[in-house]
């Protein structure tokens, strides 16, 4: 049996872990001294929008990060994912499969493509897509029309999959992929949240032919808002960065456009924060993996509740520290964030599971999604600035 919980203990435990600040952030951007003098420069320059040198060195230096051969600045990271729909060949009433946990984003973007969001239930292991659940249901719900997936129920083409690595832990990518191959399905990741976490050594991002990152302020990096397109395919590379510029025809003083195109370009101004972040990005991580570290061996002797631990073969970013309530204690959820809170430690839950947005009521989904359930009554994300580690050494 398991004992009663006590929520004094786990405040004091943060307590014990975090500064003595009066408010703590969940997390919070830091900008180095270089941040002003890129932004300054410019400013000075004239060069704030699109078109500018720190563009196409933060591009270069995400690209070389990631071990990526393409990266395309974005306006921000929903802009970076629909750019990848669309280079994905995800036509309008197409369904497109996402883990029920996730942002709201990963939905988003599919529904900008006037496709379908189809929810698949995520693994409490990695909490990413659930591959084994992911195949048995296709096999179900599946059948084939000129070799294309047809979801039997909505006669819908399953056109592809988004997988998303949750809180920075990377999903089980080799199962995935394994899946996206027997039922040919394209494969897009959503590696918003795990900029320098990897599987299996190789940076996520890498496993699709198109990811998206995001730099939104909340993010392991920021450029106040922002995000990116990764890329191994040339071709594909230079789509991304036309269907971003309006899809103006390069190279001309004339203003023709040969496509519907977008706005999404990041600004210079943005890239030049992007520069000064990437600078830190290493300690950053390595303060994230610290901070980590202290919540597991703090919280090993609090009962009723862990910390959620990266998996072998994978290296996390830790980009949230993630407390789960074991069984009875999922009662306590909001009593524990209201508490917590209320004593200035900024907590949060997971975000709203995506089928039960009303906006979702419609979108076809797996009947048991058991697991994204249970994970979001127990998760409860805590402070994880990676300057919280400062006050430590
Ligand atoms: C942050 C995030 C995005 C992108 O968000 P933007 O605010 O548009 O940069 C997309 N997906 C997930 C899972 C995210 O956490």
């Amino acid at each position: 049996m398991s004992e009663a919980l006590d929520i004094p203990s786990i405040v004091s435990t943060l307590k014990t872990i975090l500064p003595a600040q009066e408010q703590i952030p969940l997390h919070e951007p830091e900008f180095n001294a270089h941040a002003n003098k890129y932004v300054n420069d410019c400013i000075n320059s004239g060069w704030v929008s699109s078109v500018g040198s720190y563009v196409t060195r933060f591009e270069q230096q995400l690209a070389e990060f990631t071990g990526t051969k393409h990266a395309i600045a974005t306006s921000n990271g929903t802009s970076a994912l629909h750019i990848c729909l669309l280079l994905s060949q995800v036509n309008p009433g197409d369904e497109v499969l996402l883990p029920d946990l996730t942002f709201i984003a990963t939905a988003n973007a599919v529904r900008y493509c006037h496709a379908i969001p189809h929810f698949v239930d995520v693994d409490v292991l990695n909490l990413g897509v659930d591959s084994i659940k992911l195949k048995h249901y296709l096999h179900t719900i599946g059948r084939y029309e000129n070799g294309c997936l047809i979801n039997k129920h909505t006669g819908n083409k399953i056109s592809a999959l988004i997988v998303m690595h949750s809180f920075g832990h990377p999903a089980d990518m080799h199962s995935l992929l394994d899946c996206c191959d027997e039922f040919g399905l394209k494969l897009i990741e959503d590696a918003a949240e795990s900029l320098g976490s990897y599987y299996q050594q190789q940076h996520t991002g890498n496993f699709a032919r198109l990811s998206a990152l995001s730099f939104n302020g909340n993010k392991i990096i920021t450029t106040g808002g922002g995000g990116a397109i990764l890329t191994n395919n040339d071709d594909l590379a230079d789509k991304a960065r036309h269907l971003t510029t309006t899809a103006k025809i390069p190279n001309t003083i004339a203003s023709e456009h040969d496509q519907l195109g977008y706005n999404y370009r990041l600004p210079n101004l943005n890239a030049a924060l992007g520069v000064a972040q990437l600078e830190q990005l290493a300690q950053k991580l390595q303060q994230k993996r610290q901070l980590a570290q202290y919540y597991y061996e703090h919280f090993a002797t609090v009962t009723g509740v862990s910390i959620f631990k990266e998996s072998v073969h994978c290296k996390s970013n830790y980009w949230l520290n993630l407390l789960l309530l074991e069984q009875p204690s999922v009662n306590n959820r909001d009593n524990i964030l209201r508490q917590t809170n209320e004593a200035g430690i900024m907590t949060r839950p997971a975000w709203g599971l995506m089928h039960r947005q009303k906006m979702h009521k419609n979108c076809p989904r797996m009947a048991d999604l058991e697991n994204a359930k249970a994970l979001f009554s127990s998760i409860i994300c805590l402070p994880s600035s990676p300057q919280l580690m400062a006050e430590h050494q």
